[in-house]
């Protein structure tokens, strides 16, 4: 149901190659879980079905917008879940709620049975307690769906990690410590890439400007295929139609009802910056700086193996705190944007506790670099600390 009233009597009508792939392969799977409405949010509260509590302390949000799979993964209910993450949503939360959370280069995993929010940045990943799992897991529903071209792109492979970061170049982007960042949480990431380098790794200053426009970006290429992947959601394919005089009543007075107000705002923004006299002045721009972005961090590759800062600016706030303040809430998803407009691997890790609520270390690959990134996260996960 997507978080949504409008697909709350909604029943799938096929399953998904994820799920498929799991059970194939012996998981069970044992229900669905709460997120923010059409995976749009950061902290599971837009959810139309309640507010999802953080399992290390329930006055606090879990993140999101897979705040559901964290937090049951977190509480113990499930040793593993799954989420997607289109601008952070596996990642975030897994920082939240003090697990690890994988979000795999774009078009290693089939999305087929999963409901689009921004289809361009959308992929589906595990969230666990340990790095091993999730690999365990990417190894299952990793791979080419003839239901997904995108995972025609990327030859996606899980071999067994090393157990050594001697001579692992880590880039540390200036702009990943900017004034965003919380300074307790900024010494946790840094002590957390010191433990590399004692262990034989190679810190590499990096400058990378663009990085800061990735918000920016993300808020506008985002919201546009929001608004165009929500057309179906009109209550004569999907959802409960609403009474109205004529057709167009219809559905106005049915997305009226049943979509929640982020939602909505992201359709008005979306329509906006699509609309023809801005597209050139918004998404065409936004397009055209995601891919030299995306070059830059290419380029950066060339010279190390992994991108290492905060996965989020903050640890997890109390419920409520941001819910009406949309730009505030928006800032949560600075450090994790950039890995879906350049459709990177990102993994987020624990790396300590900042008043007593868990930090997460994210660390990105190049495309394709998907066992680079999990290979570090097992080093520190198993030998860091
Ligand atoms: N929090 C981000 C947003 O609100 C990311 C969402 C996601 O990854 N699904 O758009």
């Amino acid at each position: 149901s997507a978080g949504s009233h409008i697909l709350e009597s909604y029943t799938a009508s096929y399953t998904a190659t994820v799920v498929e792939r799991l059970e194939r392969a012996g998981a069970i799977i044992i229900g669905r879980c709460n997120m923010d409405e059409f995976a749009c949010g950061s902290s599971t509260e837009t959810s139309a079905f309640g507010v999802t509590k953080n399992p290390v302390d329930p006055t606090r949000v879990p993140g999101g917008s897979s705040g559901g799979s964290a937090a049951a993964v977190a509480a113990g209910f499930v040793p593993a879940a799954l989420g997607s993450d289109t601008g952070g949503s596996i990642r975030q939360p897994a920082s939240l709620c003090g697990i690890v959370g994988f979000k795999p280069t774009y078009g290693s995993v089939s999305r087929s049975g999963l409901i689009a929010m921004a289809s361009g940045l959308d992929q589906i990943g595990p969230l666990a307690t340990s790095v091993g799992d999730i690999a365990e897991i990417m190894r299952v529903i990793a791979g080419p769906d003839p239901k997904d071209m995108t995972t025609r792109l990327v030859e996606a492979s899980f071999p067994e990690f090393g157990g050594s970061v001697k001579g692992l170049k880590i880039g540390v982007p200036r702009q990943f410590f900017d004034d965003a960042l919380d300074p307790a949480l900024a010494a946790s990431v840094r002590a957390a890439i010191k433990t590399f380098v004692d262990h034989g790794a190679i810190e590499v200053p990096l400058d990378l400007p663009l990085l800061e426009s990735a918000l920016p970006i993300y808020y506008i290429v985002m919201p546009a295929e929001v608004a165009s992947n929500l057309n179906r959601f009109d209550g004569l394919q999907y959802g409960t139609p609403v009474d109205g005089d004529s057709i167009m009543d219809q559905i106005r007075a049915t997305r009226t009802e049943q979509l929640g107000t982020e939602v909505k705002r992201r359709i008005l923004i979306g329509n906006y910056v699509l609309s023809a006299g801005y597209v050139d002045a918004y998404y065409k721009r936004a397009m055209a700086l995601r891919s030299e972005m995306a070059a830059h961090l290419a380029r950066a590759f060339e010279s190390v193996d992994v991108i290492m800062g905060p996965t989020s600016p903050t640890i997890a706030w109390p419920i409520g705190e941001k819910f009406n303040d949309p730009l505030t809430m928006y800032l949560a998803d600075i450090y994790t944007v950039v890995a879906n407009l350049a459709g990177l691997p990102a993994l987020s890790i624990p790396c300590g506790m900042v008043d007593g609520l868990p930090v997460g270390l994210q660390m990105m690959g190049a495309r394709g670099a998907d066992t680079t990134v999990l290979g570090a996260g097992w080093w520190y996960e198993t030998s860091g600390k």
